[in-house]
């Protein structure tokens, strides 16, 4: 399975609007981080998990032809807030997009995405297929497992895709998940800075710490903010953990 890091960004990305942020990158455009959102490719499936404010950049930059899954984490803005370019792939896939998600998430994206949906739908207007995921499901050639967790004030489900755990906004998990997570190869956790510790994201150090207690052989952290100096960071880290960068792109088994 390949994973090509379509954002690894926090909610207001790297650098914000406005250009605050902007000399920090230093010349490394792995320090300029869109929204989060990944895309898994086996044999038989393109899934993307998460759909930000810069879904269409990300697509057409990485090359995302075709869409037969999308997951997402939990219905915050900076993983929901393209959906709408979803509509593209209506028409080169000629149907709906399939979507799975938590319960609330869908009568989230019902709410904000009210002209997508029922009587009114707006012609034209992007055609999901979206069903709840609360168990282990097969699809094609892929084993996906809901990894639920807590994001401070709500709840957020990450996805583990066959050797593949993905988990953005994380502060607390409980350790049911963690059971689950365990034995994969590969982990994407959040971290959102070096410190101090934040309501409702995992720190760097923290999230070091869960990716050792679980014993992972390869971790990615996600979701920085602008303070977050990639080259800087790297050093720091264990060798087993890494920042990942937009459009960063590895092999899982
Ligand atoms: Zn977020
Ligand atoms: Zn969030």
């Amino acid at each position: 399975m390949k994973c090509t890091f379509l954002g690894t960004g926090t909610s207001m990305g790297v650098p914000v609007a406005g250009g605050f942020g902007k000399d920090m990158i230093d010349g490394d455009p792995r320090n300029q981080r869109t929204r989060c959102s990944v895309w898994l490719q086996t044999e038989d499936s393109s899934i993307v998990i998460d759909v930000g404010p810069e879904f269409r950049i990300q697509t057409i930059r990485s090359g995302v032809d075709r869409i037969d899954l999308v997951l997402i984490t939990h219905e915050h803005m900076d993983h929901i807030a393209g959906l709408d370019d979803l509509r593209s792939y209506n028409y080169m896939q000629k149907g709906p997009v399939p979507l799975l998600t938590t319960k609330q998430v869908i009568e989230s994206i019902k709410t904000r995405f009210d002209y997508m949906f029922g009587e009114n739908k707006y012609p034209g207007s992007t055609s999901l297929d979206m069903n709840v995921i609360d168990k282990p499901k097969t699809f094609r050639d892929v084993e996906i497992t809901p990894l639920p967790y807590n994001h401070g004030y709500i709840d957020v489900t990450g996805y583990r895709v066959n050797d593949f755990s993905y988990m953005t906004d994380v502060k607390e998990i409980p350790e049911s998940t963690k059971e689950k997570v365990r034995g994969s190869k590969v982990l994407v956790l959040s971290g959102l800075r070096w410190g101090p510790s934040h309501p409702t994201h995992l720190t760097i150090p923290e999230a070091v710490e869960v990716a050792e207690e679980l014993k992972i052989p390869k971790t990615y952290l996600i979701h920085m903010n602008t303070y977050v100096n990639h080259e800087e960071s790297n050093r720091r880290l264990p060798p087993h953990v890494r920042l990942a960068y937009d459009q960063l792109e590895i092999t899982i088994g």
